[in-house]
């Protein structure tokens, strides 16, 4: 699998920080449920540099209810024509596979709603501010996005760090994750992946 590399650049003093990768965090919550970690950059100030830090923000779950609603209204949609599909992917597919096939696509459904039901209510219940994912600190300034891409201030000079990505890296092997208390206090490193335990 490989993923892109993400440079930040100060616009006025030139400085160059590595950016953030999205992927290999994860809170165990109390129950002993597990939740990816939204991440985005930020300047931690304990650490003088930029930081991986936490997004506390709800719009990352209900884009994932609205992501599944979404894909429900479709199949709503194509109902009509669902009997002559099924016939067809039957004949297809054989009905075994056909059959795992659904199983598969509702059980993805149920299991992201699931997933964002549980991160709205862990946003519900966090106490601490988001901290940064190296320190654990919470003296940090978050990036803001929009349209023309992730911008975060450089404290101190007054420039703006843009992203720019530079290259791409390629994984091979088991993925390493970091696990997370709820509070977003660090566990320690784990050689699998979520859902593998
Ligand atoms: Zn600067
Ligand atoms: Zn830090």
């Amino acid at each position: 699998m490989s993923f892109p590399i993400v440079t930040m650049t100060c616009d006025r003093c030139g400085l160059q920080q590595p950016g953030v990768g999205g992927s290999g965090h994860e809170y165990v919550l109390p129950g002993g449920q597990k939740l990816p970690v939204w991440l985005q950059e930020g300047w931690c100030h304990d650490c003088s540099c930029i930081q991986p830090v936490e997004s506390l923000d709800e719009k990352h779950w209900m884009d994932l209810i609205m992501q599944v609603r979404d894909e429900l209204a479709s199949v709503r949609s194509a109902s009509r024509l669902l009997p002559r599909r099924l016939e067809y992917e039957q004949c297809f597919l054989g009905y075994r596979q056909y059959a795992g096939l659904m199983t598969d696509t509702a059980y993805g459904w149920s299991e992201r709603l699931t997933e964002a039901l549980l991160g709205l209510a862990h946003l519900a219940q966090r106490v601490s501010a988001p901290r940064c994912l190296r320190c654990g600190g919470t003296n940090v300034d978050a990036s803001t996005a929009d349209d023309e891409g992730v911008r975060l201030l450089h404290p101190g000079c007054g420039g703006t760090f843009q992203a720019e990505i530079t290259g791409d890296i390629l994984i091979r092997g088991p993925r390493s994750v970091r696990r997370y208390t709820a509070e977003g206090q660090f566990i320690g490193w784990f050689g699998v992946s979520r859902g593998d335990t």
